[in-house]
């Protein structure tokens, strides 16, 4: 019944839960898990940095995420407020495999024996109801709440988007 599951990661505690699940559900039906990270373009400097530290990423990309803070904080200055966080492509193509591989190693501990991974870019939520469809996913097990789980709101707005547009059966992990 569940034979492919995919499970959109961003790093967060709910999608690690996420996976863990969904890597429990594939090793029992016998599925194929794939999982799926599209770029983190809307993190800010802080939560990427918290993630990298958290991931064991190296000295020399810890550095780098510094360096892009602080071309922000100049960047906000000059702008006399908030402005939009650009941080180099590499940075966030380096997190993104760091965060793939960690749900690569737990899904692995969690059951699971046969899955993809993809890291890829675009609209988070958009992008993943595409990769449903093309994958012919039959449940979508994701966070109900990602890296940017500040307010008190139950769903994060990626998981809210998804929930609501998507075909397959929805699971958001609390
Ligand atoms: P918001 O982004 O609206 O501030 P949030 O970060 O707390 O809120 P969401 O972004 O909706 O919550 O995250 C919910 C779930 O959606 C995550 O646990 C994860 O499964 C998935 N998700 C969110 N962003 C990504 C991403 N960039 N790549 C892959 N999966 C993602
Ligand atoms: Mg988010």
């Amino acid at each position: 019944m569940l034979q492919t599951i995919l499970v959109p990661t961003d790093g967060s505690e709910h999608a690690n839960k996420a996976v863990d699940l969904a890597a429990d559900l594939a090793g029992k039906y016998d599925g194929r898990m794939v999982i799926l990270h599209i770029l983190l373009r809307h993190a800010s400097a802080m939560e990427l940095k918290a993630l990298a530290q958290e991931l064991g990423a190296s000295d020399a990309l810890l550095q780098r995420i510094a360096k892009a803070e602080d071309a922000y904080a100049e960047t906000a200055m000059a702008a006399y407020g908030p402005v939009p966080l650009m941080v180099p492509d590499n940075i966030l193509i380096e997190m993104g495999e760091l965060i793939t591989e960690a749900a690569e190693k737990r899904a692995k501990a969690h059951g699971a024996r046969d899955f993809t991974v993809r890291v890829t870019d675009g609209a988070p939520a958009e992008v993943i109801l595409k990769a449903a469809d093309h994958e012919q996913a039959d449940a979508i097990v994701m966070g109900s709440r990602g890296l940017g789980n500040l307010t008190g709101l139950l769903m994060g707005s990626v998981s809210h988007k998804v929930a609501n547009h998507a075909v397959a059966t929805c699971i958001a992990v609390k």
